[in-house]
């Protein structure tokens, strides 16, 4: 017997394999067992009456259940907001004047040291629990605001409590490469041997982060910087992910992929050279189109040039309070078909299959497929599509974690 089934319902199942678009599966149903999708199909073809196949029966009412949303880059644990930075640009401040008074990354930096365990993890909560209203189960949090050892341990710790405490997945992603702490302002290489020579070991042994990122710009690290704390990751057994092609050529993807890394991220200024890199190499390009919109960027990623390699496209909403103050995944999607002409199938593949796979997590979660984690939005809509289409209408009427209702209150 299964421990439940959902019978009137059609799936997406956004399996790679699928011939139709979504992979759908109309009037279907998906069986759940310990967790796990222990069956899916045309509910036709079901094995005998549901009654007699599982131990609770709920019909989805001809609703949509697509698998749950991935979000494979934020920055969602941070001390403070940058609000009133926001309102003072808009009134005519100056990046110098704002970063003068204390402002920029720096002063979230200033915050998030400032701030008790239980503070951030209050405060993080507040966007994780928005973001689980939209159908996320999988999230990925990067550290990146303590920027020294007592401060960046604290983040992932933070991190690591929230997986404790609520249904949710989360990967850790250590990001001591952000950017250069104030304090190390004239001397970059002291604070590359603390992040190389002591926080990656530590982070590494204590398990507390799963991939090692590093911002790759000419405002944050250089390409050579990235290379050695990339090489520092592989040393300690830790995978690896890139902040890369933001808002200019740093090469970043091309050195990410020759690291086997997971993901290279942003990549509005990507180049042909930077796609062969990437290309077979079983990196994701993850495009974060709330930075884009947030910053007015115009520069749009190379799309066409993505698909054509055949380099998998995950979106994430880059949660962060600098450039994409966004807990919303739906939105997100929005913003990638709007600026960046994804498909809306495109999209949804780009917060479910891609985003897992990004995460390193293809073979757990991320599509409606036997065997994976019964990790399942149920969505009120008449197409797909909807997901992408509205913009602040939220169709999620149910959200399933291992098999688990998960509360969206
Ligand atoms: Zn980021």
């Amino acid at each position: 017997m299964w421990d439940s089934l959902w019978v009137d319902a059609n799936l997406a199942t956004m399996a790679t394999e699928a011939q139709k678009p979504y992979g759908t599966i109309a009037q279907g149903a998906i069986a759940i067992k310990n967790g796990l999708i222990a069956w899916i199909g045309p509910q036709s073809d079901l094995p005998d009456i549901p009654e007699n196949l599982a131990h609770t029966i709920f019909s989805a009412k001809n609703a949509w259940i697509t698998p749950a949303l991935v979000d494979c880059h934020t920055h969602l644990v941070f001390g403070g907001n940058r609000a009133v930075e926001f309102e003072k640009r808009l009134e005519g401040a100056t990046y110098e004047e704002i970063a003068q008074a204390g402002g920029g990354i720096l002063s979230t930096v200033k915050a998030t040291r400032a701030a008790s365990m239980e503070e951030l993890i209050k405060s993080a909560e507040q966007r994780l629990k928005a973001m689980q209203r939209e159908g996320i189960a999988t999230v990925e949090i990067k550290s990146g605001y303590g920027l020294d050892y007592d401060n960046e341990i604290k983040m992932l710790q933070v991190s690591k409590i929230l997986e404790q405490t609520h249904p949710v997945r989360i990967k850790r992603t250590f990001l001591g490469a952000h950017t250069i702490p104030p304090e190390y302002k004239h001397d970059r290489n002291s604070y590359l041997d603390l992040v190389c020579n002591e926080m990656i070991p530590a982070i590494a042994k204590e398990q507390l982060a799963d991939a090692v990122d590093v911002f790759c710009e000419n405002i944050a690290f250089t390409y050579q910087e990235a290379k050695r704390v990339f090489e520092t990751a592989k040393t300690n057994g830790l995978k690896t992910k890139i902040h890369a092609e933001q808002l200019s050529d740093s090469n970043g993807t091309k050195l990410a992929a020759s690291y086997g890394s997971l993901s290279a991220d942003h990549l509005e200024h990507l180049t042909p050279e930077g796609i062969g890199a990437m290309a077979n190499s079983g990196m994701i390009a993850v495009l974060l189109p709330g930075a884009f919109y947030f910053l007015r960027e115009t520069k749009i990623p190379p799309i066409e040039a993505l698909r054509k390699a055949k380099i998998p496209i995950a979106l994430a909403t880059d949660c962060n309070p600098g450039s994409s103050p966004i807990t919303s995944p739906l939105f997100v999607l929005n913003m990638a078909c709007t600026l960046f002409k994804i498909t809306p199938e495109e999209a949804l593949a780009g917060m479910t299959r891609n985003g897992a796979a990004a995460l390193g997590l293809a073979d757990k979660t991320g599509a409606l497929e036997v065997g994976k984690s019964a990790d399942l939005a149920i969505w009120d809509i008449d197409h797909p599509s909807e997901l992408s289409y509205w913009i602040g209408v939220n169709p999620l009427k149910h959200l399933l974690f291992e098999g688990k209702d998960v509360s969206l209150s």
